[in-house]
């Protein structure tokens, strides 16, 4: 059966996140045939809608107010559920993303509605599509089909790719006026923490330090490589706890859920709350001094020794590759 399906859009910094665009990939996959609705909520986001359109979706309706200007779960809320009152889909899709897990089970205990939440792929399509979670933290995976009712997921990041971007692609890009009440928190000042470069819940290419690291200095030449590649900087628990880097960088069961196309783990031990967040990355390359180490068992590519010595190998040899 065909099926509408709705899809919110997220957006940072005046662009919108690639979760947008996986998003609209897995609600093309279970509408069946049928019309995939973006949804963007926010403040000066109408110009984003024609973005999503290029990526597959069928229509936007933007619903802007000051008060959508940042991220409050009272004030999205309130706006994607008269999105929802107009379309009254059969699916919703979300990005299992910090927006997403705080916004969906609010959605969803309002429709009454189940949640699927943290999809990594869906196998088969309409109403014959099978979603697959891990559970367990990444210990395994198990495979859900919605019964009845609405239909509501979140989707991991960096797990379904996006369609092909088309810009001849047309579609409607309306608005939506909803008047945004009654907010229990307000919004005064967003103050950023000073992350530099690449984004690592985005990132393509991620290198990672442990307590193996052994100080903050000791991260510079992870950063070194992660300069030459393109990639981001991040950590397990146990660099963050020895103070060699913020928590921000924390990967894992209580820190970030990365999917990069190439994770490098050097001097991490592979405990099961790090692997939770980032064995599903596409190759992972460990360096660890101890060949017993448990991330081993994940790692595509192993080797066995010395950070310091291993990491500016790697750096001399893509320097030559790269001139
Ligand atoms: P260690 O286990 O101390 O490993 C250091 C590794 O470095 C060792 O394998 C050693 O052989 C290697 N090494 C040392 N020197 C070198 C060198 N010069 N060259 C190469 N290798 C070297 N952890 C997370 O990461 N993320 C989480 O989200 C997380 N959540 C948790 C939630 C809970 C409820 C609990 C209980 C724990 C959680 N942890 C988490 C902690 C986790 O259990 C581990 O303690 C932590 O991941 C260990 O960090 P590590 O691998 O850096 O340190």
């Amino acid at each position: 059966m065909s099926k509408k399906v709705v899809v919110l859009g997220e957006a940072r910094e005046g662009a919108l996140r690639n979760v947008s665009f996986e998003t609209i990939a897995a609600a093309k996959k279970i509408s069946g045939g049928g019309e995939v609705v973006g949804v963007l909520i926010g403040d000066s986001i109408q110009s984003l809608g024609e973005e999503m359109i290029h990526y597959g979706a069928d229509r936007v309706i933007t619903v802007e107010h000051p008060h959508l200007k940042q991220y409050t779960s009272d004030g999205y809320s309130q706006a994607f559920m008269a999105v929802h009152e107009q379309e009254k889909p059969d699916a919703i899709v979300f990005g299992h993303t910090a927006l997403g897990k705080d916004l969906s089970p609010k959605i969803a205990s309002k429709l009454a509605s189940g949640l699927i939440s943290d999809v990594t792929a869906i196998e088969g399509e309409d109403d014959a599509a099978v979603f697959i979670r891990p559970i367990y933290s990444g210990k395994a995976f198990e495979k859900v089909k919605n019964k009845e009712g609405i239909l509501f997921i979140t989707v991991r990041p960096n797990n379904i790719a996006p369609l092909e971007h088309d810009a001849s692609r047309t579609g409607e890009v309306t608005s939506l006026t909803v008047d945004i009440t009654n907010l229990r928190t307000v919004i005064k000042e967003v103050i950023r923490k000073s992350t530099e470069g690449v984004d690592l819940s985005e990132a393509k290419v991620v290198i990672a330090g442990g307590r193996g690291v052994k100080s903050a200095e000791g991260f510079a030449p992870l950063q070194e490589l992660a300069n030459l590649l393109g990639g981001a900087i991040g950590a397990s628990r146990g660099a963050c706890d020895a103070d060699y880097c913020d928590y921000s960088l924390q990967i894992g069961q209580t820190g970030k859920v990365v999917t990069p196309d190439l994770y490098i783990a050097a001097g991490i031990s592979g405990a099961i709350q790090h692997m939770a967040g980032m064995s599903n990355s596409k190759v992972i390359v460990a360096i660890n001094k101890d060949p017993e180490a448990n991330i081993f068992k994940v790692a595509d590519y192993g080797i066995v020794g010395d950070l310091f010595e291993v990491i500016p190998m790697m750096i001399e040899e893509i320097k030559k590759i790269k001139t």
